[in-house]
């Protein structure tokens, strides 16, 4: 049988993708390595802002897949001496119960008629001249391989990228992501003696010795357990994080007697957008299209947001029979605009943290050359100018750091010049060549402006 779209992976993206295309009718196969059972089992920081819902029209779950509410979240320097504290309608939203929150997803696109198969891992596309049109599967508990067949297959295979990898150069999709756009991550869950006094926000810690490129998190969960974990950033020689958290993070007075519930490591990938999630039969949607928040690591809502995107658009496609990278180029079109240009935007914000010393974080948060305000707006992906005013009270603040506030200037800057120039993302294919030039010319100027030592 040949299904209309065929969904690798089953987690947000792919259960998104699958939901969004089968309420249209269209017949869908979702592939997933996982048994049923396990879906949703993901290791995450699982904090989900309340918006990223509503953004893909879906209603509140009911049934403890929403764990705790949260009601912004707390920033804290590397000296610990300041802490902001962001409140706003896109910080505040819940801790999941990942596995359940999953399993809701996943029973969504099964009430819908889409076919599960599942402990079936995914193996390559299968390409024919310049379309893809199918995968090659193992089932892994006998362990035979099988083709099936589909109109779209939709790569939401996460940070793998399974499909992603293998697709031919002539399609214009980065096959790998270098290691400097990646956060090597390990997160606990733990059971402590006993509850957090300020269990509504997630705290972040910055450190760059601990941390490098990265943050250390500690989110409240129900019953007096958290999700505390840390990234760094998998340029030069990083440390490993596990035993950074061992080492730094574990040994504090909160963590004495508390007990381990579940533990484990995977991978963040904090950078822009891929230029292109779309070739010929494919479209690559979350993760595995590099879709996450690349400087506080969220990827749930948006990946959430390009299965949905994605689902919409391969309707339309399948509907007037064409299913070419033309045809299917309105979902690059549509998340460019939704999410994509303050992606980007937020990738250069991350170029400036990346090398931003101690000295510089501590010294900036307290005497506020970089204010809770600027944290917010660079969240929320809104411009922060400085103005002239605020400009020279910040000089005068920050003659002992005028290299870091110039390096906040250019950034800033760059910033705005990244968010129009995917304001001009393009119509077609046909000129994606030139807009890409210009996208790799920028982030090239804002690696050697802002990460130069
Ligand atoms: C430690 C950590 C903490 C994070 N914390 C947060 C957070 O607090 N909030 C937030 O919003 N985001 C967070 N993220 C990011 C978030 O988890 C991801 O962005 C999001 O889960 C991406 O969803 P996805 O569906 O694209 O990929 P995934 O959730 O990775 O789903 C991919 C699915 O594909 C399946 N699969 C993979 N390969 C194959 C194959 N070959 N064949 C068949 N199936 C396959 C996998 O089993 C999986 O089910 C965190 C990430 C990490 C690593």
């Amino acid at each position: 049988m040949e299904y209309d779209v065929i969904v690798v992976g089953a987690g947000t993206a792919g259960c998104l993708a699958a939901k969004t295309t089968a309420e249209a009718g269209l017949k869908v196969c979702l592939i997933e390595r996982k048994r049923r059972g396990d879906v949703g089992r993901k290791i995450c920081g699982d904090a989900l802002g309340e918006h990223h819902l509503r953004n893909v029209g879906l209603e509140k779950p009911q049934h403890g897949e929403l764990e705790t509410r949260i009601e912004g979240v707390r920033i804290y320097s590397p000296d610990l001496e300041t802490a902001f504290t962001v409140e706003h309608e896109d910080f505040s939203g819940y801790m999941l119960n990942r596995h359940s929150f999953g399993q809701w997803l996943l029973n969504m696109c099964l009430d819908r008629g889409v076919d599960l198969m599942d402990s079936t891992q995914c193996l390559e596309p299968i390409i024919d001249g310049s379309c893809v049109k199918g995968v090659l599967v193992k089932n892994m508990k006998t362990g035979g391989k099988f083709h099936v067949y589909g109109k779209v297959i939709v790569d939401a295979s996460g940070f793998l990228g399974v499909i992603r990898r293998k697709l031919p150069p002539e399609m214009n999709i980065e096959n790998s992501i270098s290691n400097g756009d990646v956060e090597a991550c390990y997160r606990e869950i733990r059971q402590l003696k006993e509850e957090n006094d300020e269990a509504e926000y997630c705290e972040i810690y910055l450190n760059q010795k601990v941390t490098p490129g990265g943050y250390t998190w500690i989110f409240p969960k129900s019953g007096a357990k958290v999700n505390v974990g840390l990234g760094v950033c998998m340029r030069e020689e990083f440390p490993n994080p596990k035993d950074q958290l061992y080492r730094h993070v574990l040994t504090r007075p909160v963590f004495e007697g508390s007990t381990l519930v579940d533990g484990g490591a995977w991978y963040d990938p904090t950078r822009r957008p891929l230029d292109n999630m779309v070739g010929n039969g494919v479209i690559i949607v979350g993760d595995a299209a590099c879709l996450v928040n690349p400087i506080h690591g969220g990827g749930i809502g948006p990946s959430m947001l390009s299965g949905y995107l994605a689902g919409k658009t391969i309707i339309e496609a399948v509907e007037e029979g064409d299913v070419s990278q033309n045809a299917l180029w309105q979902y690059n079109i549509r998340y460019m605009e939704q999410y994509g240009a303050k992606q980007a935007s937020l990738d250069v914000f991350r170029m400036l943290l990346l090398t931003c010393k101690d000295e510089d974080l501590n010294y900036g948060m307290k005497y506020k050359l970089l204010t809770e305000e600027d944290v917010l707006k660079a969240g929320l992906g809104e411009e922060f100018r400085l103005n002239i005013t605020e400009t020279t009270r910040r000089v005068f603040r920050g003659i002992r750091r005028v290299r870091f506030l110039n390096r906040l200037r250019v950034a800033v800057n760059l910033m705005r010049r990244v968010k129009a120039h995917y304001r001009s993302y393009p119509a077609s294919p046909s000129e994606f060549g030139e807009w890409q030039m210009g996208t790799l010319a920028l982030f090239r100027e804002a690696k050697s402006k802002l990460m130069a030592e």
